[in-house]
């Protein structure tokens, strides 16, 4: 496969962020998760943190055109010439039709849509417990996947903390939001043919193997 463009869908608290980190070691490729980019600007103050901030606080979304630009900076450099990891992008019809003519005048297109689906009451619990690191964002859950020391990432040794928008009424609205802005992408990505659904229900490693199993499959087919 020439390159290998994938971008990770699906609700808030499914697992995308938890899985791009083993995709990542598994194809070498850039990560981008929007999320972690708008935390980082706020955090920094940037500009675009400054504008973000009150949104992201509020569960709602950020406008398309500052998250466009955002993504398409980092699609053009040269880390990403043979391929990239989207998370949390794009996230509404218009994010996807800029992406898709985007890609097309560069003679790039996306090779796959990675769905990764959970029931409500799962998300909630995933979305509740919670816990990223400070320094890196690596993801923990204090029940499902707890840090080997309370309140210290295993991986950069820095402090863990619960995401603002990780309450139960912030929460709820994210849902929604998702519910409304986003779920219409999966027909868009189905009827191209690149969309594959993975049950997110299942343990950590079970969606991994799934998902490196598709890909693979994938991979042989663009050889043939
Ligand atoms: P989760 O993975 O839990 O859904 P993210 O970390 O991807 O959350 O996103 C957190 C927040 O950042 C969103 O609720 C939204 O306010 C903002 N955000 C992230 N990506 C986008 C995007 N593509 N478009 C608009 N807003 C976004
Ligand atoms: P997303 O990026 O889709 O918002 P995350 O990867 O951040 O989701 O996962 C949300 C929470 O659920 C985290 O606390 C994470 O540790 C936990 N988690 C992720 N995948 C699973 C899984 N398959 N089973 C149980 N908990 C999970």
């Amino acid at each position: 496969m020439a390159e290998l463009n994938l971008i990770l869908m699906g609700p808030p608290g499914a697992g995308k962020g938890t899985q791009a980190e083993r995709l990542v070691d598994d194809f070498d490729l850039p990560y981008y998760a929007t999320g972690d980019i708008l935390r980082a600007a706020i955090s920094e103050g940037t500009e675009l943190g400054k504008r973000a901030g009150p949104i992201v606080a509020a569960g709602e979304l950020v406008p398309d055109e500052l998250m466009c630009d955002v993504i398409m900076e980092r699609i053009d450099t040269p880390e990403a010439e043979d391929g990239f990891i989207l998370d949390g992008f794009p996230r509404t019809v218009r994010q996807a039709e800029v992406l898709d003519d985007a890609l097309d005048r560069r003679g790039r297109s996306l090779t796959v849509a990675i769905l990764i689906e959970a029931p409500t009451d799962e998300i909630i619990r995933r979305l509740s417990g919670r816990r990223i690191c400070v320094e890196n964002q690596h993801v923990y859950h204090v029940e499902f996947d707890p840090p080997k020391v309370d309140g210290i990432c295993d991986q950069d040794g820095s402090r863990l903390v619960q995401r603002d928008d990780d309450k139960p009424e912030t929460i709820r609205r994210r849902l929604a939001v998702y519910r409304e802005q986003t779920e219409p992408l999966i027909e868009r990505y189905e009827e191209q043919g690149i969309l594959r659904r993975f049950d997110g229900s299942r343990s950590p490693e079970e969606v991994h193997s799934h998902i490196r199993a598709t890909l693979a499959t994938l991979a042989l087919e663009a050889e043939i």
